[in-house]
């Protein structure tokens, strides 16, 4: 399976992700996963990127496909993968498609998580991080059993430099413009399926899960 999943910032890309990913035993691979792993590690990449991430902006494109193209080539994505905030324009999905042609492959389905912005701001205002293992949790909805503390390694959670209010505002602005002409991009390639992300984070899956599978269905 080579899955794609759009949707704004908030929508539950990571959260879903994570889970499909184990579920399918595919790696998830998430953009914004690397580029913070880079800008912590103090790499050159993570030096290129953070100048862009602090403001919500997008990452320039041939620092982001390039960082794509290598990932995708390593062997855990031979048999597929799930990306997660790539590609977030209409240069990066030509992109990918021609990464993955060079692969001899294409992409099977691309997943749009649909949800409101007053609810995006709602949940990025309570993401909270492990810098451990990525896991992702909301003080509110998805709460860690030990206040601030990750489930599986116990190491304190922290709050992204970006999910505060203002920067919220201008990633949602950057979605609209930006990323949002995926959808229609995705239509024209017959591969979008889109779902509803409001509710328990269980229920979104199933919906994923229908929608991911009814795709397969109608491709077979
Ligand atoms: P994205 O990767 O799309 O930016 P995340 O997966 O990081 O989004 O989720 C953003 C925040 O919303 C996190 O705090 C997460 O715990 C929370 N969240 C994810 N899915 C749901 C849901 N179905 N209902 C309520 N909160 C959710
Ligand atoms: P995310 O974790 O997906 O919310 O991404 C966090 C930040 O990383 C974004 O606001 C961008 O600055 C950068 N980023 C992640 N993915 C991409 C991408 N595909 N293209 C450009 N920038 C990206």
């Amino acid at each position: 399976m080579r899955a794609v999943l759009v949707g704004p910032p908030g929508a539950g890309k990571g959260t879903q992700a994570q889970i499909l990913a184990e579920e399918l035993s595919i790696p998830k691979v998430s953009t914004g996963d690397i580029f913070r792993a880079n800008v912590s590690g103090g790499t050159e990449l993570g030096k290129k990127a953070k100048e862009f991430m602090d403001r919500g902006d997008l990452v320039p494109d041939e620092v982001t496909n390039a960082m794509v193209k290598d990932r995708l080539a390593q062997s855990d994505a031979v048999e597929g993968f799930l990306l997660d905030g790539f590609p977030r324009n209409v240069p990066q999905a030509e992109t990918l498609r021609t990464i993955l042609a060079d692969l001899d492959t294409s992409l099977d389905v691309v997943l749009e998580l649909k949800v409101d912005e007053e609810e995006v701001v709602r949940r990025l205002s309570g993401r909270r991080s492990c810098p451990e293992c990525g896991r992702v949790y909301h003080v509110e909805y998805d709460a860690p059993k030990e206040p601030g503390k990750c489930d599986n390694e116990g190491a304190e959670l922290y709050q992204r430099e970006d999910d505060r209010e203002e920067t919220i505002r201008h990633r949602l602005e950057v979605y609209r413009e930006q990323t949002a002409p995926l959808v229609e991009f995705y239509t024209g390639e017959g591969l979008l399926a889109t779902i509803s992300a409001t509710g328990p984070v269980a229920e979104v899956t199933a919906r994923a899960k229908a929608a991911i599978d009814e795709k397969k269905r109608s491709a077979a």
